[in-house]
């Protein structure tokens, strides 16, 4: 067994960590007090080549692997945990989807923009009557000879209202072959009856846009369908595993900001005529700060290396998630504690990072669904 990255795989994370550190750092007061998008740090994020990692040179990528892409994912998520989950969607999402089962003319024309990070992807599944439970989902394509109709509304999509994200992967209901199925398809955002709407305000990733989505009689090309018909959800479900890596990378990096500006403080610190890191009480928490962040990042590269041997990661996939995303408000947890008053100001990014990790239970699975995940798996005889 090996645990030691690749020179590539390291190379790739060092850079993601100059860059996060140098470039994104810097504006953590804005990026999580203001609604104002970064443009000019997206922009820059994709002219490093992050959101293209895993992907076909020939179509834009950098050639890389799942797991390059995840420890950038960590290494931007440790300076803003928003940005983290914006590659998710366009890449480990979005393109993955696009590039894995995308007709060779859909491939050619959104993987180059989307690896090269000029256009942000985002996908649309969740509704009002339903998020955990996305097969009870409304939203209706008919076909109306060579446009498919769209009609239905989607709710808490990332990234559509960014003014370059010029997509969104609607998941929908259609008959095909006279049967009901849940069918992808890639939406232009520029077709006729595509509308953006409100703006949510979140606790957290406040720089990450979330729209509400409406198709009213939304009218897209007839080749617009993503993949076999009749395994839309199905794959749509297999992309979103990869999702589920990524939002536990995301969480691993914001939880090692945590202890780093924890770790900083508690040095810094002085009551009681000593540092407060020289109190036992302190040592223990950023203690076990420290092993649970390994162990939540052991998990996830884990996952994505079972990802690049092309084996099954269900099972890891879940765990990553749900001990990253629980892990994760643990940590934020106690740097708050140890940073004391302070730990509540907006001045230091730890207490925006404890309002993210309950995002980060909730999306692309709850906590609750990725224990049914698990429990599932463990009832089959899959995992024992
Ligand atoms: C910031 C943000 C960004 C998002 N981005 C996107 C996006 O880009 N695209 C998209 O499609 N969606 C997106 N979502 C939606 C997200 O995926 C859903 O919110 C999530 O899947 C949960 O669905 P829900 O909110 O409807 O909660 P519900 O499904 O109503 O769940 C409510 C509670 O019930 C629990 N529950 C539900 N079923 C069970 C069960 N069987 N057993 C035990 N407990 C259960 C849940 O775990 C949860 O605690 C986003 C959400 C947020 C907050």
């Amino acid at each position: 067994m090996n645990f030691d990255l690749s020179e590539e795989q390291r190379i790739i994370r060092d850079t993601a960590r100059r860059f996060a550190k140098e470039v994104i750092t810097p504006h953590f007061y804005k990026l999580s007090t203001t609604t104002e998008v970064p443009y000019d740090i997206l922009s820059k994020m994709g002219a490093m080549g992050f959101m293209g990692v895993p992907f076909d040179p020939e179509y834009g990528g950098g050639g890389g692997d799942w797991v390059s892409l995840h420890l950038v994912i960590e290494e931007v998520s440790k300076a803003d945990i928003a940005l983290g989950a914006l590659i998710d969607v366009t890449t480990s999402v979005v393109a993955q989807e696009i590039d894995r089962f995308g007709t060779e003319a859909q491939k050619r024309e959104w993987l180059p923009d989307l690896c090269a990070g000029k256009t942000i992807g985002s996908f649309a599944l969740t509704e009002p009557h339903c998020g955990s439970d996305a097969a009870a989902l409304k939203t209706r394509a008919v076909l109306e000879g060579d446009e498919w109709v769209l009609n239905g509304t989607k709710q808490f999509i990332t990234n559509v209202g960014l003014k370059n994200c010029p997509l969104v992967l609607v998941a929908a209901r259609a008959e095909i072959d006279g049967q009901d199925q849940i069918v992808t398809f890639i939406a232009p955002k520029n077709s006729p009856g595509f509308i953006v709407g409100r703006s949510y305000h979140k606790i957290a990733f406040a720089s990450g846009a979330t729209n509400e989505l409406v198709f009213d009689n939304c009218r897209i090309p007839k080749d617009s369908m993503l993949g076999d018909p009749k395994r839309g959800f199905a794959q749509h479900l297999s992309v979103l595993e990869t999702g589920r890596i990524s939002i536990a990378a995301a969480c691993v990096g914001a939880a090692q900001a945590c202890l780093e500006h924890a770790l900083a403080y508690a040095r810094e610190r002085i009551q009681f005529g000593k540092p407060i890191y020289e109190f036992q009480a302190t040592q223990f928490k950023l203690s076990d700060m420290a092993v649970k962040i390994e162990m939540a990042r052991t998990l996830y590269l884990k996952a994505a290396w079972l990802k690049d041997q092309g084996r099954p990661h269900t099972f890891e996939a879940a765990s990553a998630k749900l001990y990253a995303s629980e892990m994760l408000e643990q940590c934020a947890s106690d740097a708050v504690q140890i940073l004391g008053g302070n730990g509540l100001m907006e001045d230091y990014p730890v207490a925006g990072i404890f309002r993210a990790s309950k995002i980060m239970q909730i999306v692309e699975g709850t906590s609750e669904v990725q224990r049914i995940i698990i429990g599932r798996l463990l009832a089959s005889g899959a995992h024992i």
